[in-house]
């Protein structure tokens, strides 16, 4: 077996966050926050469940981190990893937190989370360094079968519906 990198041994502990995402019915993104090579706070996409549009990976993860070090800012060094580019808002966040780095896996297929732009805007006085495609197919294959999976569940849920409405039919004109 391929020895794995100290990025993509971080990126699997990502990915794990997010498998857990999966395991409660959430799109499977997962983030943790490294310092001074160890995971120091995990947190997985819960849109679903909380029903709160800032309930993304990584704002749980930086949250945590946070938290655990009391303090909004982090200690110098912090490197966050998320399976998926990170939209505008977490990108704000982690600026805000003063995370140095971030690695994330998947790319974000429409091109507009703006990632780059951000990282280098230095809104905040503060820059953070961008690595994408971090056990990219790994990461993008979660988010595909997830779709398709979705997807074949909704057809399914149609054709079923479709079907209890030809009964109701049926029943009818039976009648
Ligand atoms: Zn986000």
């Amino acid at each position: 077996m391929k020895r794995l990198t100290k990025e993509e041994k971080f990126m699997k502990a990502a990915i794990k966050a997010a498998k857990r995402g999966l395991s409660e019915g959430e799109v499977p993104i997962g983030a943790v926050v490294v310092y001074q090579d160890k995971v120091v706070a995990r947190g997985y996409n819960r849109r679903a469940k909380l029903q709160l549009a800032s309930a993304h990976a990584e704002m749980m993860a930086i949250d945590k981190a946070c938290k655990k070090f009391s303090s909004w800012r982090l200690p110098e060094g912090c490197q966050l990893y998320v399976t998926l580019e990170p939209c505008p808002m977490c990108m704000g966040a982690s600026l805000n937190a003063r995370v140095d780095k971030i690695f994330f896996g998947a790319y974000e297929q429409k091109g507009r989370s703006l990632t780059s732009a951000l990282a280098e805007a230095n809104l905040l006085n503060h820059k953070t360094e961008v690595v994408g495609g971090v056990l990219e197919e790994e990461c993008s294959a979660l988010l595909t079968s997830f779709f398709a999976g979705m997807r074949q569940k909704q057809k399914e849920e149609k054709k079923q519906k479709q079907l209890a409405e030809q009964d109701s039919q049926h029943s009818t004109t039976e009648n």
